[in-house]
């Protein structure tokens, strides 16, 4: 649900597509670890910065 992202081995574009590169046909992998990651830790924080400060 959350990473719906796939990155492309060969060109290293992002796509919604989960079979193939739509741009060189090259192979997908998921980019992100499928569990907590950094990356979630550092969008957290940014959100609630941001609630903070009344911007939601
Ligand atoms: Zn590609």
């Amino acid at each position: 649900m959350r990473w719906l992202l796939r990155k492309c081995s060969r060109c290293g574009r992002y796509t919604l597509r989960r079979d193939k590169c739509p741009y060189c046909g090259g192979e997908l992998i998921v980019p992100h670890p499928p569990r907590y990651s950094p990356q979630d830790k550092y969008v957290e924080y940014r959100y609630k910065i941001k609630k903070e400060k009344g911007l939601i």
